[in-house]
């Protein structure tokens, strides 16, 4: 008996006779879970080849988390690999060290690297950088989130490097990328906007890549639960990032009443990127006198960082 009789009230597909599980507002179509899942691999793909995220013997080094974003990410990149000549998928997770937390995440990291048989290294920032957030952010929550994002970024590169990594892929999705740009703008930092893009960026760094940048968290959850790989993991105690919490509400208020405006930010960070990036950064003139990454003073972002902790 087909489906649709037994649940008369759901709608029916618009590419098969199976019954809905999401209306996709843009594209004004309503999918059954096996297109909607074929419809994210699609778009994924087609991000990775447009924009050429990734090329025959690449060594990908994923930023697993744990989390949704990152389970999803990997998922999807394993689903393509067949595809793609020579190219090895490696996960990376970092501990920060936040107790009541990250536990849990590590060890949703290490059964889906399991699963899927894709190496895993973790890395600690006590091995790194001497202590663990926790320590480090005595007296200093409120700025828990700004300290844990440059001691992170320079763990994943480190990470990508000792894995011999030429790409690093993260999880951000369509709703961060869009809340960055919004937070860009508010806060006047273009500049900022179009390095988050990775334009002008160093030959010494690792390319960054971001394949689900056009996939919203809601088709990430709806993804993850499809695909039996929803997994319900603890909060991080230090979720105390205002600006973001406050545009997140905002953007998801205009994305119900105006569907598009994500991606409509993405394409004017797009524009913003093709016609002023190079006078909006002027290239690095210098080596970070501690460690050598390129910066535009004495000490790159994560030494003068270190040097204010005492470390
Ligand atoms: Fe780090 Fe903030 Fe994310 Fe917690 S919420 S893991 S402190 S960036
Ligand atoms: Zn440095």
């Amino acid at each position: 008996m087909n489906p649709k009789h037994l649940q008369p009230d759901v709608p029916e597909c618009s590419l098969c006779a199976d019954p809905a599980v999401v209306y996709q507002r843009n594209a004004g179509r309503h999918l059954c879970g096996a297109h909607f899942t074929a419809d994210v691999e699609l778009r994924v793909a087609d991000t990775i080849r447009t924009r050429r995220m990734i090329i025959p013997q690449d060594r990908v080094a994923v930023a697993l988390s744990g989390g949704k974003d990152s389970t999803a990410l990997l998922l999807l990149l394993s689903q393509l690999l067949p595809a793609w000549q020579d190219v090895r998928l490696i996960a990376i997770t970092i501990d920060e060290g936040i107790i009541g937390y990250r536990e849990e995440t590590i060890q949703s990291a290490e059964r889906l690297t399991r699963h899927l048989g894709i190496e895993h290294h973790c890395i600690s920032f006590t091995d790194l950088f001497g202590d663990s957030l926790d320590t480090v952010l005595k007296g200093r929550e409120t700025q828990a989130c700004s300290i844990c994002g440059i001691l992170r970024k320079k763990a994943l590169v480190v990470g990508a490097q000792q894995a011999g990594a030429t790409k690093l892929a993260t999880g951000h999705n369509l709703d961060d990328e869009a809340q960055s740009v919004l937070m860009n703008v508010f806060r006047g930092d273009l500049p900022r906007l179009v390095r988050n893009s990775g334009a002008g960026s160093s030959g010494k760094f690792i390319p960054r890549i971001k394949p689900l940048s056009l996939i919203s968290e809601k088709e990430i959850a709806m993804y993850l639960m499809l695909n039996d790989a929803w997994n319900e993991l603890p909060e991080c105690p230090y979720t105390h990032h205002a600006l973001r919490r406050e545009v997140r509400s905002m953007l998801s208020g205009f994305e119900y009443m105006h569907p598009g405006t994500m991606l409509h930010l993405m394409e004017s960070k797009k524009k913003i990127e093709r016609y002023c990036a190079g006078s909006l950064i002027s290239a690095p003139l210098h080596a970070c006198r501690e460690c050598g990454d390129p910066c535009s003073g004495d000490l790159c972002q994560v030494c003068s960082l270190l040097r204010s902790l005492g470390k």
